[in-house]
């Protein structure tokens, strides 16, 4: 180990951005007695709440990056629409972590597609489309049902569009070439499963991977992540074996999440690599002995980090705005821990919108049923949708 990157405990880590992942984030970092500072520009954002201190600055702001540098000892961040430039001039007073070189490979589809493929990893058959031309040659090569998708600022579904017809792909193509960003189109893939898997990468070149989970999503919404998959183990090992590779091949210091498609034939996909913790390693809070945000802490540090095992099954599921939306502004949350093995995290947001994320339920429990039925029980519970 590098004594000479070792953090001691007391000192500061700066996160660009104040969402519930920076949130998460410093609270384990307290646990640890590391101080916080957060940049973000709402002063009463959930991760400014529990922080040390906070910039109230724009993050596309280099002076106020440079500030946050310069007030802490180390700087992270939590989510990847980061202005990458503003990620480099922190660069220049603090060690970032992961790089801003990682962050400009995933913050754009094309060049994060380039990147895996560069690295041998499988990810379904894309074009970059710069005209309606290029979207219907692609049409021919890939075949349709095809999915179009903005290279940047897409997240949770947003910027993406599936062309079933070819009748569609004018339509679609304008819909979207308007968003000041390149397009590419991807092969649909009619997957099994959605999985993914979380590692983490020190300095010195150390990897761990998480359990991998089994992700639904609704509206383009993570709802539920289910840990272990119901897939073979064999096909889970592959999935940490994958996302460590991927860590060690682009140089990542720090946590990145990979995304996967499972097809029937249990193949792995790549769909999206995130740099940072991600809301479908929100169970390792519960389910594992070290959670992701724990983990993330210790890189930055500088110190060893853990081989994380999952203790008993767990699910997670999101609570989105909807969970308040017929209870008066208090869902029922006494009825819903009442439940055996469930764990309440709320983010401290004060407005609760649809399909804002606004917290999670993680339930442990002996079997992956009983932890997915005692979660959606919670939630509905919680919610006051149940008799
Ligand atoms: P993304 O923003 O790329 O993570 O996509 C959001 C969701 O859209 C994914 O979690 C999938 O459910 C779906 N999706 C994205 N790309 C594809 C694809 N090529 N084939 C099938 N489904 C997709």
């Amino acid at each position: 180990m590098d004594r000479d990157s070792l953090l001691n405990p007391g000192s500061t880590i700066g996160i660009i951005g104040g969402g519930q992942l920076g949130r998460m984030l410093a609270i384990a970092a307290r646990q640890m007695d590391y101080r916080t500072v957060v940049l973000d520009p709402d002063s009463g954002c959930p991760a400014g709440q529990v922080s040390d201190g906070q910039l109230a600055e724009p993050y596309s702001s280099r002076d106020a990056s440079r500030e946050l540098a310069r007030l802490t000892d180390v700087v992270t961040y939590e989510f990847e629409n980061v202005d990458a430039d503003s990620v480099s001039a922190a660069a220049e007073l603090a060690p970032v972590h992961p790089s801003s070189s990682v962050l400009r490979t995933t913050q754009h589809r094309l060049h994060e597609k380039n990147a895996l493929l560069k690295a041998g990893v499988s990810v379904a058959p894309f074009r970059q489309v710069q005209s309606l031309s290029d979207l219907q040659s692609a049409a021919v090569d890939l075949g349709c049902p095809m999915v179009l998708k903005t290279a940047t600022e897409g997240y949770d579904g947003k910027g993406q569009m599936i062309i079933t017809r070819e009748e569609d792909i004018e339509h679609s193509y304008d819909l979207l070439a308007g968003r000041k960003t390149e397009l590419i189109v991807e092969q649909f893939v009619p997957f099994k499963m959605e999985i993914s898997t979380i590692c983490a990468r020190t300095a010195a070149g150390q990897t761990q991977t998480f359990p991998p989970a089994e992700n639904i999503h609704r509206n383009h919404i993570l709802d539920v992540s289910i840990v272990p998959p119901r897939i073979p183990d064999s096909v889970i090992e592959n999935a940490r074996l994958l996302a460590a590779d991927i860590a060690v091949q682009l140089d990542v210091v720090g946590l990145i999440s990979v995304e996967m498609f499972v097809t029937k034939e249990n193949e792995l996909l790549v769909n999206e690599l995130a740099p940072r913790p991600h809301n479908s390693g929100h169970y390792t809070m519960d389910g594992c002995d070290t959670s992701q945000f724990e983990q993330l802490v210790r890189v930055l540090a500088g110190l060893p980090i853990a081989e994380p095992k999952l203790h008993s099954p767990t699910v997670m599921v999101n609570l989105l705005g909807e969970v308040w939306e017929d209870t008066d502004g208090d869902p029922d949350w006494a009825r819903a821990l009442e439940l055996p093995g469930v764990s309440l995290h709320l983010y401290g947001k004060a407005e609760p919108r649809v399909g804002r994320k606004m917290g999670h339920i993680n339930v442990v429990a002996d079997t992956v049923e009983d932890a997915l039925y005692i979660a959606t029980e919670a939630r509905d519970r919680a919610w006051r949708r149940s008799r």
